[in-house]
C-alpha cells in the first residue's frame, strides 16, 4: 500500500472521518499521498469523506483504535486523531474515551516502531485544564481535575503525551506532539454541543444563543485550514522537535462576544439565554504560540470574522432551509471549498 499509484507518501490518519480527519485527509491527497483513513464512525461521518472514495490514493479501514492495528499497512506517516473531542461525545462512555487516547495512542506507536514511521499525536489545550496562567506555554503543568466529567478526556490526552514522548525517547520513535486549540470551520458535526456548531445553529434557526455562564470565560478560536497547515509543518519538523508544541490562535475573545459575532454574521435576531456554567469548564483559554512560530514559521492566518462566515456558509448550504431572515451578510464572498 505503501507507494500506491505513484503517491509520495503512505499517511495514516486515525480518525480521518472526523472534522480535521477529513480536511487533513483532503489536504494529503492534494499533495500527492495516499492516505489511510482508519476510522470507529463513533463520531466520524461517512459524509465527510464521501467525495474522496473515488480517489485510488485513499483507503478507508473501519477499526477501533483501542484493538491492535492491522498487520497489513506500512505507513511513513500517522496521524492520531481517533478521539472523540466534543464535551458530550466524550462523556457518554468515559471508559471508552480514555481508552481511545491511551491504548489508541499505544497501538499506533507500536505500528509506528513496527514500520519506522513518523508519528503525530493530537493533544489538546484541554492538558491545561482550567489554568492559572494566561496565556497558556508549553511549559505550564496544568490544573486538571483527575476524576471529574471532563478527566477521561483531559487525564487520556494527558498520558498519551507522556506515553508519546516515552517512545521517542525509549524506542527511537520519531514523535510529535501537537497541543490543539479550540478548533472550527466546515465540516464541523452540527450537533455535537461545541461552542461554534451550537451558536451557529441557533442562529440560523432562530433559536436562543446558549451562553454558559455569564460568557465571560474566554476562548481563543482557530479555522480549521489554519490548523491543517500546523499539524502538516509540526509532521514535516526536524526530528528534534519532539516536545509538546501549542496550534491555536491567540485571539481570545469572550464566548459573549463570540456569540454576538455569530449573531451579527447570521443577521439573526435571537436573544441570549444563560445556562450555569459546566462543571469544571476553563474559564480562560489562549495559546502562547511562540514554539510554533519560532521552529514552525507558522502563524495562523484566518480572523474570526472571515472563519465564521465561511462557518456559517457551510452550515447554510449543507442543510438548506437553515436560514431565519433571508439576508446574507453585506460584502460576503464565500470562499471556501
Ligand atoms: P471528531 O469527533 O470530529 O473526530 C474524531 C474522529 O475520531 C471521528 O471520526 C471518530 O469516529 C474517530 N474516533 C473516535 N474514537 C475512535 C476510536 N476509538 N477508534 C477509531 N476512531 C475513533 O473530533 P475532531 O474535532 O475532528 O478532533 C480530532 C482530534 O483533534 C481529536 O483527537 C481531538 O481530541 C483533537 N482536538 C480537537 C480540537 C477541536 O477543537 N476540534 C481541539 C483539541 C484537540
Amino acid at each position: 500500500m505503501s507507494n500506491a499509484h505513484g503517491a509520495k507518501e503512505c499517511i495514516l490518519v486515525a480518525g480521518g472521518a472526523g472534522f480535521i480527519g477529513a480536511s487533513l485527509c483532503r489536504r494529503l491527497l492534494r499533495q500527492g499521498h495516499a492516505v489511510i483513513c482508519l476510522d470507529s464512525f463513533l463520531t466520524g461521518d461517512s459524509r465527510n469523506i464521501a467525495p474522496l472514495r473515488d480517489n485510488p490514493r485513499f483507503t478507508l479501514i473501519r477499526h477501533d483504535v483501542i484493538e491492535p492495528i492491522p498487520t497489513d499497512i506500512f505507513p511513513t506517516q500517522i496521524y492520531n486523531l481517533a478521539c472523540p473531542a466534543s464535551p458530550p461525545h466524550y462523556q457518554a462512555d468515559p471508559i471508552h474515551t480514555l481508552r481511545s487516547c491511551v491504548d489508541g495512542a499505544y497501538n499506533l506507536l507500536e505500528l509506528a516502531r513496527r514500520t519506522g514511521a513518523r508519528i503525530l499525536q493530537a493533544s489538546t489545550s484541554e492538558v491545561y485544564g482550567d489554568p492559572s496562567v494566561n496565556p497558556q506555554p508549553e511549559a505550564y503543568r496544568g490544573n486538571v481535575n483527575m476524576v471529574g466529567p471532563r478527566s477521561c478526556y483531559d487525564e487520556g490526552k494527558r498520558c498519551a503525551e507522556t506515553l508519546f514522548s516515552d517512545y521517542g525517547k525509549r524506542k527511537q520513535v520519531t514523535v510529535k506532539i501537537a497541543r490543539i486549540f479550540n478548533t472550527y470551520g466546515p465540516f464541523m458535526s452540527r450537533n455535537d454541543g461545541r461552542l461554534v456548531s451550537n451558536l451557529v445553529l441557533q442562529a440560523l434557526t432562530g433559536r436562543k444563543l446558549t451562553i454558559y455562564g455569564d460568557g465571560s470565560q474566554t476562548r481563543s478560536l482557530c479555522y480549521v485550514d489554519d490548523l491543517i497547515e500546523g499539524l502538516v509543518r509540526l509532521m514535516a519538523s526536524e526530528d528534534g522537535l519532539s516536545s509538546p508544541v501549542n496550534l491555536g490562535n491567540p485571539d481570545e475573545n469572550t464566548v459573549l462576544d463570540i456569540a454576538k459575532a455569530v449573531r451579527r454574521l447570521t443577521s439573526s435576531r435571537s436573544v441570549f439565554e444563560f445556562l450555569p456554567l459546566p462543571i469544571d469548564d476553563p474559564l480562560q483559554r489562549c495559546p502562547d504560540i511562540t514554539l510554533a512560530r519560532r521552529f514552525l514559521r507558522w502563524n495562523p492566518s484566518v480572523d474570526m470574522d472571515t472563519g465564521l462566515r465561511r462557518t456559517v456558509e457551510y452550515f447554510r448550504r449543507t442543510q438548506p432551509g437553515l436560514e431565519p431572515s433571508g439576508i446574507v451578510p453585506a460584502g460576503y464572498k464565500a470562499s471556501w471549498g
